[in-house]
This record gives structure tokens, C-alpha cells and sequence, in this order.
């Protein structure tokens, strides 16, 4: 055997394959050494790639798979059940014992957000409602304007759906006395023939029965008042309440005092009750100098007799803003600010939403 090995050691072809086979031997434990430092490499160098976009994201734990899609349909049969139940409507009047003169304050709760305009009808009109907040539909509210006149006793006001008038939800309001009296003016023979001019009853009683969405008012936060949401627009006391039935020399003219009057001095600052878009701002030779401001969502509101005016139509005012100063132009016996509210085109009594002390 050994000599089998000196005689292949003595073969010069075995000396030439010698560095081949030492070669081979090299390269395979090289090989062996390195490949698992060069795959590691290779993979650091994959994940930090920036070319890399796809699979960057950590993969979801299989369990997570059934979890997801449970969530899926757990949200997707919440939107159908929303979906199939019945839009019903609730409501609630703040002062269901209103007095003739004053507004109820109805507020509309919705199932789900309603899918078509609903209306207040009440006395042969319609009023409408409005989102208390426009990010929250399902909560709604509306003003409803009672006349000075109107009934005493029960009487329905129906919510109704503006387009087919269907009945959604009603409630019974109990209309009480207003206790309006009779007051006398004695007016002098100048007066008596002081006419409006052409077109200025027109533009008072027009400029309020324009109704806008946007409310430059604030409502009450707790939506069970309406008193304290104005200001005064003059501090003094009130010589004359709203919705008394006016005499003139002892003759009765027809009309009740649609608005209020506070015993002003000359040139005081008049300011806005609330804020809101001005609409007539002129002198007229009946009412003497006039603003009509409209506060939106219904209401408005107008200050006569005034002796300057320094507001312009179409300018926007905050509440407290100085609009004009008191007077005594226009059909008027001396000194004093006589302003009035509506809603929905309505005379409504002041006193509801602001106090005012009487003279005494
Ligand atoms: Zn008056």
C-alpha cells in the first residue's frame, strides 16, 4: 500500500494535479465560511433599499386577518340597521303656556338625520326649523310667533314634512292673555297731518318678512329661554309696553303698539340688540329716521324716531354696536326710542327676550 503511494508520488502527472486539488480544497472552505455573512449582508442591504415600496409595511399576525374583518361587518351592519330604521321625530315646547304676544321655543329631536325639510305649521302658517348646531342634524329647533290677537285657550302645532305637509309629531300649546290695554295719545293738529310718504309702509313691513339661514344671534345654550339672548339698545326705562291698543285724541286707530318705548334723552347712542345685516337705514317723514336689521333665521328687528342714523344698508353689525342716536323726528310727541322685534315677520313682545323696568 505505502509503496503504491511513493510510486504515485514518483508520477510527475501527480505533482501537476496537486495545485488544482489544493485550489478546490481553498475555494470550498471559503465558501462554507462565507456564504452565511455575505446572505446577511445581502438582506440588510434589501430592507434598507429606498427603492424598495412594496411590503414595507410590518405584516399583520395571522390572527389579525379574522379580527379586521369582523370590525368590517360589525361597522358595515350598524349602517344598515341606521338605514332601515324609521326616521321619527320628537318635540318639546320650552313654554308651552304662551302668552299672547310671545314666541314658543320649540325644539325637534330626529331618530337619524332626516333626509327631507321638515316645517312648524301653526294658525294656517308654516314656520321653519333649523339646526340648533349645523354638525349635529339630528337636534332642531323653531320660533313660533303667537299673534297679539290670538285665542286664548289650547290649540295644535303640528310638525310636518315640507313637502308633503304629512303630520310628524304634534304638541298643544295654551295661548294665556298677553294683558294688553288701552293707552291714549293725545296727538296735535300738526301731527295729525304728518302721512307717510310713498312706499315707507311698504319697506317696514316688507323688510322683515325676508327670512335668511345664517343666525347672527346666538341661541341659549340650554334652549329653555329666550330671555337674556339681546341686549337693551338704550339703558332707560320703558314708557310705553307692547301690544297696547292705541287711541289717538280718544278715537281708536286699529293698531296696537308693535314694538316698545324707552323714555330716552336726545342724541343717545342707540345700539344693535344682537347682530345681524342692516336693511333700512333712511329718514322717513312718518316714522322719522329708521333702521331695519335683519338678524337672521327670522328675526328682525327696527329703531324709529331717530335723530342721526351712522349705519349704512347692507352693513353687517355686532350686537352692542352703536347704530344711531335717539330723536324725536317722525310721528312723535318728545324724545325716546321706540323699537320693535319680530319673528317670522311677526310684532313680538320684547319684554320675553330682554327686561325692561317700566317708568312707573
Ligand atoms: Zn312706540
Amino acid at each position: 500500500m505505502f509503496e503504491r503511494w511513493l510510486q504515485a508520488l514518483s508520477r510527475p502527472s501527480t505533482w501537476l494535479l496537486l495545485p488544482a486539488v489544493l485550489l478546490v480544497c481553498i475555494l470550498l472552505v471559503v465558501s462554507i465560511y462565507c456564504a452565511p455573512i455575505a446572505l446577511k449582508l445581502a438582506g440588510k442591504a434589501h430592507a434598507a433599499s429606498p427603492t424598495n415600496t412594496t411590503n414595507t409595511a410590518p405584516p399583520l399576525p395571522p390572527e389579525s386577518f379574522p379580527d379586521a374583518l369582523q370590525q368590517g361587518m360589525e361597522r358595515l351592519t350598524t349602517k344598515a340597521a341606521e338605514a332601515l330604521k324609521p326616521l321619527t321625530y320628537t318635540m318639546a315646547v320650552a313654554n308651552p303656556n304662551v302668552p299672547q304676544g310671545h314666541t314658543a321655543l320649540v325644539t325637534i329631536t330626529a331618530s337619524k338625520a332626516p333626509t327631507s325639510p321638515v316645517v312648524l305649521a301653526y294658525a294656517g302658517k308654516a314656520f321653519p326649523v333649523y339646526a340648533v348646531d349645523p354638525e349635529h342634524p339630528h337636534a332642531l329647533y323653531g320660533l313660533v310667533p303667537i299673534a297679539v290677537d290670538k285665542a286664548l285657550g289650547g290649540s295644535t302645532l303640528t310638525l310636518q314634512d315640507k313637502a308633503s305637509r304629512k303630520a310628524l309629531a304634534s304638541v298643544t300649546l295654551t295661548i294665556t292673555s298677553g294683558h294688553y290695554s288701552k293707552q291714549n295719545i293725545g296727538v296735535s293738529k300738526a301731527m295729525k297731518g304728518l302721512t307717510a310718504e310713498p312706499g315707507e309702509y311698504e319697506a317696514i313691513g316688507g323688510f322683515r318678512k325676508t327670512t335668511v339661514p345664517h343666525r347672527h344671534w346666538a341661541l341659549p345654550t340650554t334652549l329653555a329661554t329666550l330671555t337674556g339672548i339681546i341686549i337693551k339698545p338704550v339703558p332707560d326705562c320703558m314708557s310705553s309696553p307692547f301690544g297696547n291698543l292705541r287711541y289717538h285724541n280718544g278715537k281708536f286707530t286699529g293698531n296696537f303698539h308693535k314694538g316698545v318705548d324707552q323714555r330716552s334723552p336726545n342724541s343717545r347712542p342707540i345700539k344693535a340688540i344682537t347682530g345681524g345685516v342692516v336693511k333700512i337705514a333712511r329718514q322717513y317723514r312718518f316714522h322719522g329716521g329708521t333702521i331695519g336689521i335683519d338678524h337672521g333665521q327670522g328675526v328682525h328687528s327696527i329703531y324709529i324716531h331717530q335723530s342721526k342714523i351712522v349705519v349704512k344698508l347692507g352693513d353687517t353689525v355686532t350686537a352692542g354696536q352703536v347704530i344711531g342716536h335717539v330723536g324725536t323726528t317722525g310721528f312723535s310727541t318728545g324724545p325716546h326710542l321706540h323699537w320693535g322685534l319680530f319673528v317670522h315677520g311677526e310684532p313680538v313682545n320684547p319684554v320675553q327676550w330682554i327686561a325692561l323696568p317700566g317708568c312707573g
